[in-house]
């Protein structure tokens, strides 16, 4: 047993059932301080790992917004849980295209892996640009804004409640011999309402939620864009999407605590709404299909297709479909694209108009 599993174990012997985002929260820290688990040999692999397209096109978004926001200098350009790098590496080398960007620019990343942290700083180190890390986005700056998050609000901790014919009962983890197992908090929570179906499980992701009104309070203020690209979906919506990956395979969320990269999806309207409600636009969602093809993702294909080898153009073919494609072979619909702003920016790159009324 590892010595997360046996702290769980104690921690709930001693205060009994722990909520589901406890014990997210407590995995997570875990799961992230000790490793980098991106890339074929790690658990998961995220899209700026599968192209560099995908990088180099949000660059290219980020300075057209960065235009319509008035040419702030200086900006702050934030990425929530940069993973390796990657993806700030590769937006910043398709920012050189418009050089006062990248004078105005002052780089921020906020990571809670120190494994990770340091990864990040050998991906930048040749970007030339001075870097700055954070715990929390509250420690960055106050000032113009442009932030970017992929795959980062699906590795926040989730509260999980089930419909029973008490009402909404809070999901709890709990022990059973020495066997962690699920359960339900005995009494019913109050201000969700009278659920109409038995059995549906509604998530409740309060730190998301907490980071995007903070987010949003700070565009309302001083201006910007924040583009959050996950899976997910657009709710309300009823369903259990919590998720264990362990080696690309799917594993009992319960199994081995803090040894396996823990998930849940997004929703979309939530977030929207959270944003809408501190006075923001938001924009979208459109799937990362239609969002990448806007943006031109086939053009940028072929044309470092022509200075590849035939080889290296198999494999630009190969990660723009699964960039690109539907179902259950890409992450085109799957993934969503929104982008949250300040009431400045009426309408951003590849993405719809503002759909929520405030
Ligand atoms: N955006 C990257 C990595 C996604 S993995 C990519 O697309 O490849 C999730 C990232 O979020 C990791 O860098 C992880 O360390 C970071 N992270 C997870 N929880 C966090 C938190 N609460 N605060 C800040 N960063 C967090």
């Amino acid at each position: 047993m590892t010595s997360l599993g046996r702290h769980v174990r104690e921690l709930i012997a001693i205060e009994g059932p722990i909520t589901v985002e406890r014990y997210m929260s407590l995995c997570l820290r875990h799961y992230y301080a000790t490793r980098d688990p991106l890339g074929a040999g790690g658990d998961f692999t995220t899209a700026p790992e599968i192209s560099q397209m995908f990088g180099e096109l949000i660059g290219l978004w980020l300075l057209e917004v960065w235009s319509g926001m008035g040419r702030p200098n200086p900006v702050h350009l934030v990425e929530l849980g940069p993973g390796r790098g990657t993806l700030m590496a590769d937006l910043l080398r398709a920012a050189r295209l418009v050089p006062d960007f990248l004078t105005a620019a002052q780089v921020h990343l906020v990571e809670v892996s120190p494994a990770l942290r340091q990864r990040q700083q050998a991906t930048l180190a040749s970007s030339g640009l001075p870097v700055q890390w954070h715990e929390r986005l509250e420690d960055v700056p106050d000032g113009p804004l442009l932030l970017v998050a992929n795959e980062f609000f699906d590795a926040l901790p989730v509260r999980q409640f089930i419909a029973t014919e008490r009402g909404w009962c809070e999901r709890l983890v709990g022990l059973e011999g020495d066997r962690l197992i699920f359960g339900l908090r005995p009494e019913a929570e109050g201000p969700l309402g009278k659920p109409l179906r038995i059995g549906d499980v509604l998530e409740w992701p309060s730190l998301s939620i907490d980071i995007i009104q903070d987010l949003s309070r700070r565009l309302a203020r001083d201006t910007g864009a924040a583009l959050v690209i996950d899976y997910g979906y657009w709710g309300p919506a009823f369903g259990d999407t919590l998720q264990a990956l362990k080696k690309h395979t799917p594993v009992d969320p319960l199994e081995e605590p803090g040894e396996a990269d823990l998930t849940a999806h997004v929703d979309f309207h939530r977030l929207a709404q959270a944003a809408s409600a501190q006075g923001l636009y938001a924009h979208g969602p459109a799937s990362q299909r239609d969002f990448l093809l806007a943006l031109g993702i086939e053009a940028r294909a072929t044309s470092l297709k022509m200075r590849a080898t035939p080889a290296q153009a198999a494999d630009i073919e190969a990660a723009l479909a699964r960039l690109t494609e539907r179902g259950d072979k890409g992450m085109g619909d799957l993934f969503k694209v929104l982008a949250v702003t300040h009431k400045g920016l009426q309408a951003v790159p590849g993405l719809p108009p503002p759909s929520i009324a405030s």
